[in-house]
């Protein structure tokens, strides 16, 4: 399916602007008027980080007029693997400024607004507004159901993708373009269970699997904005890095979806933390009362040491997190093994009377092993709030921090 052009085309390049982009030019789908619509777009990228750094990028050379970044965050070391729009000199800078001294160098024509605060349901709507298309990189549900419903509202479409290890999906959300057209909720109506799907940060990223669903996010907006070929829209793009092989689904637009179903039941924005809760009710309940300090974990050791404590410290993440840093006297026993009942038999019994006390790497992991221990009758146990992040910020800074 094809769609007319998001753009109307700007009245000039210069010539500087023709030398520039005589690439394009001499694709006849393109040609000038496709320049000329570039030039005059407004695209709007959330987050500049694995995504969004090779779509800024792509997204200025191509020529886009006038790019906005949505990104709150600073540059981290451990963001240079992947997020190549930022350098080892940008360590501790703002993404969203660090981004456009790159465009700037990119390509000196563009126009670049920031939007440095953290989006929010108070800030959302005035951000999106006036912006053509958004692209989106984000990498937590929250937000994304949160730019979905917003530029549904706001009759925005935009470009999603997501990455996880080497697995990256694309597709156009666009339901106010053609009565056909599917948002995000029609394929995914509820978040995924808290826990299950781990993020980038807990769960790794090939580096250069960002490069190719970014890329694709881009080549989808430039379709878009100049109205060639046939784009994403109501199509999923699966792509498996290992296999090397890009898989495409239909997508059909839900009759029943909650945001631009017939009967629609989200009106307005909604509280997208709750809806997508940080950790299940269970790990809520079970966390509550249970949590202790890495200060009083670092004690607590201590007196396990000399004797006068009795506890078992079990680190719930996988063996290769384990592998890159972990609080001494820890053991291993990866949440899956708690999921799957055989983790019991690896702690001591219940009426040997040891604690139980559990950290993943930032506490959402072990909130939830945390609830089936409970569960299993160790009344006593307890879990880390901050996990190894917390350990190796606070306590001991010589371990890398992933
Ligand atoms: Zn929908």
């Amino acid at each position: 399916m094809s769609f007319p052009p998001l753009v109307e085309p700007a009245d000039e390049l210069t010539i500087d602007e023709v030398r520039r982009y005589s690439r394009h030019l001499i694709i006849p789908d393109v040609g000038m008027s496709g320049q000329k619509r570039l030039k005059n777009a407004k695209v709007l990228v959330i987050g500049a980080g694995g995504l969004g750094s090779p779509a800024l990028l792509y997204l200025a050379a191509a020529g886009v007029g006038t790019i906005g970044i949505a990104e709150f965050d600073e540059v981290d070391e451990s963001n240079l693997q992947r997020q190549i729009i930022h350098g080892q000199s940008d360590i501790g800078k703002s993404k969203a400024v660090s981004a456009k001294e790159s465009i700037a160098e990119a390509n000196p024509y563009v126009n670049v607004v920031l939007h440095e605060g953290r989006l929010d349901n108070d800030n959302v709507m005035e951000v999106f507004r006036g912006y053509d298309l958004i692209v989106d990189g984000t990498d937590n549900f929250a937000t994304r159901y949160m730019v979905n419903d917003a530029a549904y509202f706001l009759g925005i479409p935009y470009v999603w993708g997501s990455i996880y290890r080497f697995d990256g999906q694309a597709s156009v959300f666009a339901p106010t373009l053609s009565d056909d057209a599917p948002c995000y909720r029609c394929l995914y109506p509820e978040p995924p269970p808290p826990g299950m799907v781990p993020s980038c940060a807990e769960g790794g990223v090939l580096g250069v699997l960002c490069s190719a669903i970014g890329s694709i996010q881009v080549n989808e907006g430039i379709k878009l904005l100049t109205g060639i070929g046939d784009p994403l829209v109501g199509k999923l793009m699966i792509y498996d890095a290992l296999e090397m092989e890009y898989r495409k689904l239909k997508v059909r637009k839900d009759p029943n979806c909650a945001l631009c179903g017939e009967h629609a039941t989200v009106t307005e924005l909604i509280d997208y933390e709750t809806f997508c809760g940080a950790v299940s009710d269970e790990a809520a309940e079970a966390a509550a009362g249970s949590t202790i300090s890495v200060g009083t974990l670092e004690h607590m050791l201590k007196e396990r040491e000399e004797g006068s404590r009795d506890f078992v410290l079990v680190d719930v993440r996988e063996p290769n997190e384990f592998e890159i840093n972990r609080i001494p006297g820890s053991v291993l026993i990866p949440k899956g093994d708690f999921l799957n009942g055989s983790a019991l038999e690896q702690l001591p019994t219940v009426d040997s009377g040891t604690q139980i006390v559990m950290h993943c790497k930032t506490g959402v992991r072990s909130a939830e092993t945390l609830a089936i221990v409970k569960g299993a009758g160790y009344g006593d146990a307890v879990h880390v709030g901050g996990g190894v992040v917390a350990w190796v910020n606070q306590i001991d800074p010589s371990q890398p921090a992933y």
